[in-house]
């Protein structure tokens, strides 16, 4: 290792160990519904990265999906991966090129990994990379492990007051900026979401945050509606009961993934408005074209995130978003499979990792 790509360490910052150890522990998938803590070496800091002792990660679907199926989409886990890509820590070293004043810095992680050239990169749209590396999508490991590293500019510094929880979930915060952005809403207008999961509810406190007069949450299930009003919903309602084809709203969110409640969701919004698919579902079905057609609707999907970390730290730093109460269940590493099992709870919302407790 030459002196140009050895990683700096601190002479001594606040809740940074003197020494890093050599060794770590991750959790490892190994198999459907197998996941094992193994020992494995301190990931270094190489040029332009930072060293990030994980404080918290959030159990996303995509991880839920790789532990139960080894595959999410068009990604299919092939030898042992890392899960969790929602992570918030501590920079404990830096490599060459960063400043090394970071180290002891309290930081949120944009999981992305762009490459910073391809014509996409320069437009601004490096979420469509094609050359993107991503945390714990085959074959990067990701965040259920001790250390991590990641790129000096995606390691976002965030404000002493927020947990490293909220730091984790800035990450889902992302994708409810992202959507409403997408969505185009401004101060004053009507949005409709469906599905009161994670998403869902972090996308009802985004769109009050961006000035939404009526948020309107769908869910099948009376628990999570009523919960959805304590999370920036004026209106929960089931889509049995209520005819959301009538509510004409500049804006309509599918956070669902659910058939029916995409298309009632097109025919909810007025002329000239804007349908934002997030939801996970079947990956093709039926639109009512005539009705986007004769109303100039603007249906789109969105894939991540751009530049969403500084408002999102600033949404949950504000107390305009609240992260933190979305979580539902905390779990050391060796306890990371039942975390990933946590779903099958109707009452679980979030769970997260600890890997140091
Ligand atoms: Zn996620
Ligand atoms: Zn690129």
């Amino acid at each position: 290792m030459s002196a140009a790509t050895e990683q700096k360490r601190p002479q001594a910052a606040p809740g940074v160990p003197d020494r890093l150890p050599t060794t770590m522990r991750a959790s490892v998938l190994l198999a459907e519904n197998t996941v094992e803590v193994q020992e494995r070496p301190v990931p270094e800091a190489g040029p332009g990265e930072v060293l990030v002792r994980v404080g918290s990660v959030g159990v996303c679907g995509s991880d839920v999906h790789y532990f139960r199926h080894l595959r999410a989409g068009e990604f299919v886990v092939e030898s042992p991966l890392v899960l969790g890509h929602e992570m918030g820590g501590t920079v404990v070293a830096v490599g060459a090129g960063v400043d090394a004043s970071r180290i002891g810095e309290r930081v949120a992680v944009d999981p992305q990994r762009p490459c910073h050239h391809c014509s996409q990169c320069l437009a601004g749209r490096y979420n469509l990379c094609p050359h993107m590396r991503f945390y714990a999508t085959p074959p990067v490991d990701g965040a259920f492990a001790e250390y991590v590293t990641a790129p000096a500019e995606f390691a976002f510094p965030v404000a002493d007051g927020l947990s490293d929880d909220a730091a984790a979930l800035l990450e889902p915060l992302s994708v409810g900026i992202a959507a409403m952005r997408k969505a185009r809403v401004v101060p004053g207008q009507r949005v409709l979401i469906a599905g009161a999961g994670p998403i869902g509810i972090i996308t009802a406190q985004v769109a009050r945050a961006f000035g939404a007069r009526e948020v309107i949450v769908t869910d099948l299930v009376g628990p999570r509606r009523e919960r959805a009003l304590g999370f920036g919903a004026t209106h929960a309602v089931d889509p049995r009961e209520t005819d959301v084809t009538q509510l004409q709203v500049d804006a309509f969110i599918d956070a669902s993934g659910a058939a029916p409640a995409i298309t009632s969701g097109i025919r909810s919004v007025r002329g000239g408005g804007t349908a934002v698919l997030v939801g996970l579902g079947n990956p093709e079905l039926s639109l009512p074209v005539s009705y986007i057609q004769d109303n100039e609707i603007l249906l789109t999907g969105i894939f991540r995130y751009t530049d969403t970390w500084p408002l999102a730290a600033h949404l949950v730093a504000s107390g305009q978003v609240d992260v933190d109460s979305l979580v539902t269940g905390r779990y050391d590493l060796g306890h990371a499979g039942d975390a990933l099992d946590s779903d099958t709870d109707p009452n679980s919302l979030k769970s997260v990792v600890e890997p140091w407790h």
